[in-house]
């Protein structure tokens, strides 16, 4: 009561700045490409997403700037010099979500919260998963191709989206190619992305009915915390038996990366608790995880195996009743 009577909203003068301002901006959304600053601190708008491909192409050593929650702590952490750096977060047609018949495309710069209602209503298995990342702010700005392109072996995205067989689009110039998004990632820092290409698309298959999925996420906080591992589960099941698994990791090696041999150990055996022991024994041999401020190695092999048997125990309608320790 007592502050109202210093004035309305309306007559605050920020507010009113802040309407002059969101209508200069809109009027300069003319589809021309701005460019601004001294020239190797360029910062560059592109006008569309063609000149976008077209400005990298002949810039690729640009920094591309989606969200920037991982790019502003370069410069607020590290005091790194990022320019010449291509804005790309105004672009709407790389935020484009299309549902069809077989899978679901995301343009790179969907953000995480963009993409929440898309993950309830076809998702489900990653909903609680999606709120585990990051927090609320960093979910509005931070963007799906963002995670992916940094390559990062602790982004959460890529483990459940390998897990359910998505693809990558990646472009450069006018020419694009698609490829799994496991094989994206080749080794620490190294992506199988050329000089000038981008990230312009996520493709992800829908659940097929009867498939079972899980995403799972461990770290030391609920919220805004990294993943100590992060795991993706997808498991067909056919006549009691295990007819196809796709299970991917985050934190547990250089890259996100399926757990070949534990995906070869359950394929044809029964679905029952002692193939997914006997699967959980072989995880050593896809992965020697590092010990590092978040976790040990050990820590990591534990959790990693305890997961599939977590798996197993939610997916058959138990509560798990007994995990292994290391
Ligand atoms: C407080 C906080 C909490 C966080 N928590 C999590 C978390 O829980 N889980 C998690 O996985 N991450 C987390 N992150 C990291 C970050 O939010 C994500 O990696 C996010 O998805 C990055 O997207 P962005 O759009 O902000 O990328 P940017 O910062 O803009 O860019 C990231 C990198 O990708 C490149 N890039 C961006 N878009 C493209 C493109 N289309 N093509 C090619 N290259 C591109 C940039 O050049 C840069 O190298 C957190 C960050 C912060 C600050």
């Amino acid at each position: 009561m007592a502050a109202s009577r210093y004035g309305t909203p309306s007559a605050d003068l920020l507010m009113q700045e802040r309407d002059r301002v969101t209508a200069a901006l809109t009027a300069m959304q003319d589809g021309n490409r701005v460019v601004t600053g001294p020239e190797d601190n360029r910062a560059i708008l592109p006008g569309s997403v063609d000149d976008f491909a077209e400005v990298y192409a002949g810039m690729p050593d640009a920094t591309i700037v989606a969200g920037a929650t991982d790019v502003a702590l370069w410069v607020t952490k590290f005091l790194k010099l990022i320019g010449p750096a291509i804005f790309i977060g105004h672009l709407d047609r790389l935020k484009g979500i299309e549902v069809l018949d077989a899978d679901v495309r995301i343009g790179a710069g969907v953000s995480y919260s963009e993409f929440g209602p898309v993950v309830a209503e076809h998702f489900p298995h990653l909903a609680e998963y999606w709120n585990r990342i990051a927090g609320w702010q960093v979910r509005n700005m931070g963007t799906i191709g963002g995670n992916i392109a940094n390559g990062s072996p602790i982004g959460d995205t890529p483990p459940v989206l390998i897990a359910m067989g998505a693809e990558v689009v990646l472009r450069r110039g006018g020419a694009q190619r698609v490829l799994p998004l496991a094989d994206y990632f080749i080794d620490y820092g190294k992506q199988d992305r050329a000089p000038g290409e981008f990230v312009a698309e996520i493709r992800v298959p829908l659940p097929k009915p009867g498939d079972m999925y899980a995403a799972y996420k461990i770290s030391k906080r609920r919220d805004e915390d990294i993943s100590s591992v992060a795991a993706g589960f997808a498991v067909t099941v056919e006549g009691g038996v295990i007819t196809a698994a796709r299970l991917a990791f985050g934190g547990m090696a250089a890259t996100p990366k399926r757990a070949a041999r534990t995906e070869e150990a359950l394929i044809g055996q029964p679905w029952c608790e002692a193939t997914f022991d006997a699967a959980a024994d072989h995880m050593a041999q896809d992965f020697t995880p590092l010990t590092d401020w978040r976790a040990t190695s050990d820590y990591r092999a534990t959790a990693a195996a305890n997961l599939l048997r977590r798996f197993f125990h939610e997916h058959s309608g138990e509560t798990p009743v007994r995990l292994a320790v290391a």
